[in-house]
């Protein structure tokens, strides 16, 4: 499963195709388009170099579709500071060279193969280790983790320069790579669990093979945890993860220690004490019962997918109005870490593309209550759940629901999920950012829509926010099943509103084909307006003036009565 997300960055127009190719690879990341050059990108920038710089700072990966000189001048300011050093690697345009230029620690040969291997070409590897020996023995496997990195340099360039290796412990992948070995020779890559000082002559690689049932009653437990290891002579480099009983998996002072730890966390169904949590998760360890913890050390690196089960998470999600450069980042984030994805099938596809792995479950967008169980059942599995909305999950969406059915559920199971909701633009917010400021000021949001609430209700409200002067947004302004309501509903605000007060009508906004039109309450009629449209109403101070490319700015002054002096 592919889990990093680098950033495509193109410069032209006849990057597009190879960038969506190399996209397959990395279905999370995102193409950056330069403005003005390319058309459909999943995002655009201004300036190429201050973007790849910033990317560079924030460890994001880099894929640029450009001269391989271009991106090393680009970033060769940044070269010499001490800090975290992405992937980086420059492609042809037309993807006939996959060349990995930084990043040999972070996987940048991983990248350049898997990218390659998606190109169907092959990558220029430049590492001589990693040509040599076909393993770059920096940066083993997951499962196993590097003792110390700048011994480990001296020792690749020794066995460069004609050592041979002697290896002690087991690590399959080792065997597999075409190390100089021999039984005699003096230097050695020791595989082993226990902590130890490593010799001049000597590589450490630690299996990850060990993991620690705890309680989160323990104080500071990841400080517990650290000397716990230090006392049984176990190196801190070989913990996989964190055990505990699954009726304390909403703890916070577990998610904290596990964090610190750099470890993930696995929760076992077995109340009793820790040894029997350890024994539950990993069968025939070795156990070390230390304070109040027990160590598991296996013969063989952990595969945590297999150990325990991790906190189910769910996360109700926003995608804003559609288009992705107006979804937040955090639900970017998200969607490349969901198992499942749920929700109204238009959403899910607008949501994607997604991985093979990731499963996608559309329903009808009735089901609102049976979707939201459906996602807690599956959440309390363990799975990474998305429960995906347009626009923002409050606002007449799924949040309230996925909530109420909580509220209703007494399953520990359920409460124990990691729940979060994570906000997107909704379409009143997106509509009005496009005609200007219509919502400038105090404003009331309705949904015209009497399926779940009576009509009395309804227009008691519009009623009341009416005359409160307030502008309106009315989400679900009319559809085949409710098709009188709008028009009753202007009859109402028409008691209130001199015909001349601006309207905005926001059809598919962020969507292709969207259309924007700002008219007058006196020409509003049912018949502009559909379920895809949102309505915007001004109040009685909403004002309307030309703008230089056409149309009109809308907004509403942010004073009420008499303008201030300024
Ligand atoms: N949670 C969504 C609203 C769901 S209700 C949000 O926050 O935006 C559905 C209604 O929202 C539609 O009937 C329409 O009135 C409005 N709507 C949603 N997306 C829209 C878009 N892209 N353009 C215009 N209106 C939209």
């Amino acid at each position: 499963m592919t889990q990093i997300t680098p950033a495509i960055v193109i410069l032209g127009q006849g990057s597009l195709a190879t960038a969506r190719r190399i996209q397959q690879v990395y279905p999370a990341a995102q193409i950056h388009g330069l403005a003005g050059r390319v058309e459909g990108a999943d995002s655009v920038y201004q300036e190429f170099g201050a973007t790849l710089r910033a990317l560079y700072q924030q460890a994001t990966p880099i894929i640029a579709l450009c001269a391989a000189g271009i991106v090393i001048r680009t970033l060769a300011p940044l070269l010499l500071e001490k800090g975290a050093e992405p992937p980086v690697l420059a492609v042809a345009e037309d993807g006939s060279a996959v060349v990995p230029l930084l990043g040999g620690l972070g996987g940048v040969n991983v990248m350049a193969r898997d990218i390659a291997a998606g190109l169907q070409v092959a990558a220029a590897i430049t590492t001589s280790g990693e040509l040599r020996f076909g393993t770059c023995l920096l940066n083993p496997p997951s499962g196993y983790a590097l003792g110390d990195l700048e011994s480990g340099k001296r020792f690749v360039s020794d066995l460069l320069a004609g050592h041979r290796v002697h290896i002690e412990g087991a690590a399959p992948w080792l065997d597999q790579a075409q190390l100089p070995q021999d039984p005699q020779a003096q230097r050695t890559i020791h595989v082993g669990t226990a902590e130890r000082q490593a010799s001049a002559d000597e590589l450490l690689i630690y299996p990850r093979s060990v993991a620690v049932a705890v309680r989160a009653e323990t104080a500071d437990l990841a400080h517990a945890v650290r000397s716990a290891l230090q006392q049984a002579k176990v190196a801190a480099q070989s913990l996989a993860c964190l055990l505990a009983a699954d009726s304390q998996m909403a703890s916070a002072t577990l998610r904290e220690a596990a964090l610190e730890l750099g470890v993930p966390l696995r929760f076992v169904a077995v109340a009793a004490d820790v040894q029997s949590i350890a024994l539950a998760a990993v069968p025939h360890a070795q156990i070390h019962l230390v304070q109040n913890l027990a160590i598991a050390v296996a013969a063989e690196p952990l595969d945590i997918k297999h150990v325990g089960r991790p906190r189910g998470r769910l996360a109700v999600i926003g995608l804003g109005p559609g288009a992705a450069e107006l979804m937040v980042p955090a639900v970017k984030a998200e969607l490349a870490r969901a198992t499942d994805v749920l929700g109204y099938e238009t959403y899910v596809r607008m949501a994607g593309p997604f991985r093979d792995d990731q499963v996608q479950h559309c329903t009808d967008n009735r089901e609102e209550m049976q979707r939201a169980r459906h996602a807690f059942r599956l959440a309390a599995a363990g799975r990474s759940v998305i429960v995906v909305s347009s626009g923002d999950p409050g606002v007449f969406a799924m949040a309230a629901a996925v909530l109420e059915a909580l509220h209703e559920s007494s399953d520990p199971a359920w409460h124990n999920v990691d729940l979060q909701i994570l906000p997107g633009v909704s379409a009143s917010l997106a509509t009005a950012a496009q005609a200007g400021a219509p919502l400038g000021h105090d404003f009331c949001v309705m949904s015209l829509s009497d399926n779940l609430k009576p009509w009395s209700i309804i227009e008691k409200r519009l009623d009341l926010a009416a005359q409160a002067d307030l502008a309106l947004a009315f989400y679900n302004p009319i559809s085949r099943a409710r098709p009188w309501q709008l028009g009753r509903a202007l009859e109402i605000v028409a008691q209130h509103r001199t015909p001349q007060t601006p309207v905005v009508l926001g059809r598919d906004i962020g969507r292709p084909g969207q259309t924007l039109r700002t008219i007058t309450l006196g020409t509003l009629t049912a018949d502009q307006v559909d379920m895809r449209t949102m309505v915007l109403i001004g109040s009685t101070t909403t004002c309307t003036f030309p703008r230089a490319s056409g149309g009109e700015w809308v907004y509403t002054p942010r004073w009420y009565g008499e303008k201030p002096l300024s």
